[in-house]
C-alpha cells in the first residue's frame, strides 16, 4: 500500500507542478496576451491548489488533518470544473462579464462553504470518517445532498465546455484544431477519470482526477508550443470579425445560418444565436416580407445591390457573395453586406447634375446631345423620320428686366411645364441654354413637328404665370427642321437648320412656328 501511496502522491504532484508552471508562465506572459490568458491563470491556479491539497491529504494521518486539506482541495476542484467553462467560453468569444461570471461560480462557492461547514449540517458529506479498513489517509464517506448538487453542477460544467468546443470544431480554421483538440481533451480527461471513479472503477478512498490532470496540462503545453494558444487565437479573428462596419452573415451549403457578426444586427436586428441552424432565406422572408432578392449560390463570387427599410429610412446595401470552402463536400457561404446608401445618394446627385437641368428638371444640353444622337443614329438605320424643334421665349429679357431675375426663374419652370402637358414620354424634350428648348422627335416628319410646335405655342401663349405683380404671358417662337437626306446630314446640321428656322420666326414677328424651308439657308 506504501509504494501504491507513493505513486498517487508522486503523479498528484507531477499535476500540481505543472499547472503551477502553466500558471506562472501565463501569468509572467500575461501583457502580451488576451485576457483570455486571465481566466487559465485562474483555472491553473486552482487546479493546483487541488493537486496540492490532494497530496497533502494523502500525506494525513489524522482525520482532522485530511479534513483540513479537503477544504483547501474543494477551494481548487469545484472551481476549476467552472473556471475551465469560463475559460473556453472567453476562448471562443462568448462575453463575459463580471456578474455573469460571479453567476456561473456561484455554486462552487457555496460548495466550498458547505465542505468547510459540513460538520455542521452534514449536506455534503452524511458521513466522513477514516476507513475502518485502510486507515489514513483513506476515508470512508458517504455523500449528502449538496454533493449530489456539487457533483451534477461540476460533471455540467465540463460537459458544457467540452461540447461548446465541438460545436466550434467546423468553423474553426485548420490551423487552429489543435488548440481545440487540447481543450476537449482537457476536459475530457477529468470527465472520464471522476466518471470511472465514481461508478467504482478506480481504488477506493483516493480521488483519481488529480493524479491524472498533469494529461490535460501536458495537452495544454503543447497547444501552447505547436499553435500559441493565447498568442493568435480564434477569438482575434472573431474581434475583427465582429469590429468591421460590414454585415457579414456565414451560412452552411444548406443556407443555414451559422454566424453574423454585430454589424449585421444593423439591417436584420432580429438576429440572435437562436437562429443558428435556421434557413436564411425562411429567416430573410420573416424579417423582411419579401422574398430574398438576391441569389444564393456558391458557384462563384458575385455582388447585387440589395435596399432594405431599417428605422423608417431605406438603406442600400452592396451584398458580395462569397463561397466558403469548409471541408471536403462542404461549401459554406459568406455574404457581406456593405452599406452603400450615401455613395449612392452621391451618386444619385451627381447624375442629376450631369443630365438635367437644376432649374427646370428637364434634361441638359448634354443629356440631349447624347440620348438624340443615339435616337438620331437609329432612325439613321431603320429610314425613320426625325425632326427637330428649337423654341425660344420672345422678349424674354423684358421679363427679368421689369420683374426681376427671380421672376424670370420662375416663368421658365412655368413655360417648361406648360409644354409638358402637350408632350408624350417619347419626345425628348431639354433645355438647350437660357431661354431656349429643344425636342427631338423620333418618327415625326416636319408636318406632324410643326403641328406639335403650335400647341406647344398655343399652350404657353394661353396659360398666363399668375405672379404678386400680375399675370404674366409670354410667347414662344418655334423652328422645325426634319432630316432630309441621310446620307448628308449630321444632327448637328439639322439642330442647325432649325435654329435657323427659329431665327426667321423672330424675324417674322415672333410667337409663330416656322418650317425650315432649303432656300433660306445654306447648310453649313
Ligand atoms: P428674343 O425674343 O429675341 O429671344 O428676346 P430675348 O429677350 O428673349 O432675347 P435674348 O436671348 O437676348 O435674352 C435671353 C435672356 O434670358 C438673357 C438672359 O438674361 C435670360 N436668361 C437666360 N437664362 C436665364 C435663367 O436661367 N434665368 C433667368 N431669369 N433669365 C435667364
Ligand atoms: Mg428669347
Ligand atoms: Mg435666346
Amino acid at each position: 500500500m506504501g509504494s501504491q501511496l507513493t505513486m498517487y502522491i508522486t503523479l498528484v504532484c507531477t499535476s500540481g507542478v505543472l499547472n503551477l508552471y502553466l500558471c506562472l508562465y501565463a501569468f509572467s506572459k500575461r501583457h502580451k496576451y488576451t485576457n483570455i490568458a486571465n481566466y487559465f491563470i485562474l483555472y491553473t491556479a486552482v487546479i493546483s491548489i487541488y493537486c496540492f491539497a490532494s497530496a497533502m491529504t494523502l500525506i494525513s494521518t489524522t482525520l482532522e488533518q485530511i479534513s483540513f486539506w479537503n477544504t483547501i482541495l474543494y477551494i481548487g476542484m469545484p472551481t476549476s470544473a467552472t473556471l475551465g467553462l469560463l475559460y473556453v467560453m472567453s476562448y471562443l468569444g462568448f462575453k463575459l462579464t463580471v456578474r455573469r461570471s460571479m453567476l456561473i461560480l456561484l455554486v462552487p462557492i457555496i460548495t466550498i462553504i458547505m465542505v468547510a461547514t459540513n460538520h455542521w449540517h452534514h449536506l455534503h458529506y452524511r458521513v466522513f470518517e477514516l476507513d475502518p479498513n485502510l486507515g489514513a489517509p483513506f476515508v470512508y464517506q458517504e455523500i449528502g445532498m449538496w454533493y449530489m448538487v456539487h457533483g451534477v453542477y461540476t460533471f455540467a460544467s465540463m460537459f458544457v465546455a467540452f461540447l461548446l468546443l465541438i460545436s466550434h470544431w467546423k468553423e474553426t480554421a485548420k490551423v487552429y484544431r489543435p488548440q481545440l483538440i487540447a481543450l476537449m481533451f482537457g476536459q475530457l480527461v477529468p470527465i472520464v477519470t471522476a466518471f470511472l471513479y465514481l461508478n467504482g472503477f478506480t481504488p477506493p478512498g483516493v480521488d483519481p482526477v488529480p493524479m491524472i490532470l498533469w494529461l490535460s496540462s501536458l495537452l495544454y503545453l503543447w497547444a501552447i508550443s505547436t499553435s500559441q494558444l493565447f498568442r493568435i487565437m480564434p477569438i482575434a479573428k472573431d474581434k475583427i470579425y465582429n469590429s468591421i462596419n460590414d454585415g457579414a452573415i456565414v451560412l452552411d451549403d444548406s443556407y443555414r445560418l451559422i454566424e453574423f457578426n454585430q454589424a449585421s444586427k444593423v439591417m436584420l436586428p432580429n438576429l440572435n444565436k437562436s437562429m443558428f441552424g435556421k434557413n436564411f432565406v425562411k429567416f430573410w422572408n420573416e424579417q423582411t416580407g419579401e422574398a430574398l432578392p438576391f441569389k444564393l449560390t456558391a458557384d462563384i463570387e458575385y455582388v447585387q445591390e440589395v435596399r432594405l427599410c431599417s428605422e423608417h429610412a431605406e438603406r442600400v446595401y452592396q451584398v458580395r457573395i462569397t463561397s466558403l470552402e469548409q471541408a471536403r463536400n462542404s461549401k459554406g457561404l459568406l455574404l457581406v453586406f456593405t452599406d452603400i446608401t450615401e455613395i449612392k445618394r452621391l451618386q444619385e446627385k451627381l447624375e442629376q447634375q450631369a443630365y438635367y437641368d437644376e432649374l427646370t428638371k428637364i434634361y441638359n444640353r448634354r443629356a440631349f446631345l447624347q440620348q438624340s444622337e443615339q435616337d438620331f443614329q437609329k432612325a439613321k438605320e431603320t429610314g425613320l423620320p426625325f425632326t427637330a424643334l428649337l423654341m425660344d421665349i420672345d422678349h424674354f429679357k423684358r421679363v427679368n428686366d421689369t420683374y426681376g431675375h427671380h421672376i424670370g426663374d420662375q416663368l421658365l419652370v412655368h413655360v417648361v411645364n406648360a409644354c409638358k402637358t402637350q408632350l408624350l414620354e417619347s419626345h425628348f424634350f431639354a433645355r438647350y441654354g437660357g431661354e431656349e428648348f429643344v425636342i427631338a422627335l423620333k418618327g415625326f416628319n416636319e408636318a406632324e413637328g410643326e403641328i406639335l410646335a403650335n400647341q406647344l405655342r398655343t399652350a404657353v401663349e394661353q396659360a398666363p404665370l399668375m405672379t404678386e405683380a400680375g399675370n404674366l404671358s409670354v410667347t414662344l417662337s418655334i423652328g422645325v427642321a426634319e432630316v432630309v437626306d441621310w446620307t448628308e446630314e449630321t444632327l448637328y446640321q439639322l439642330l442647325h437648320k432649325a435654329d435657323t428656322a427659329l431665327y426667321a420666326a423672330k424675324e417674322e414677328g415672333r410667337n409663330r412656328v416656322k418650317v425650315y424651308a432649303e432656300s433660306e439657308s445654306v447648310l453649313s
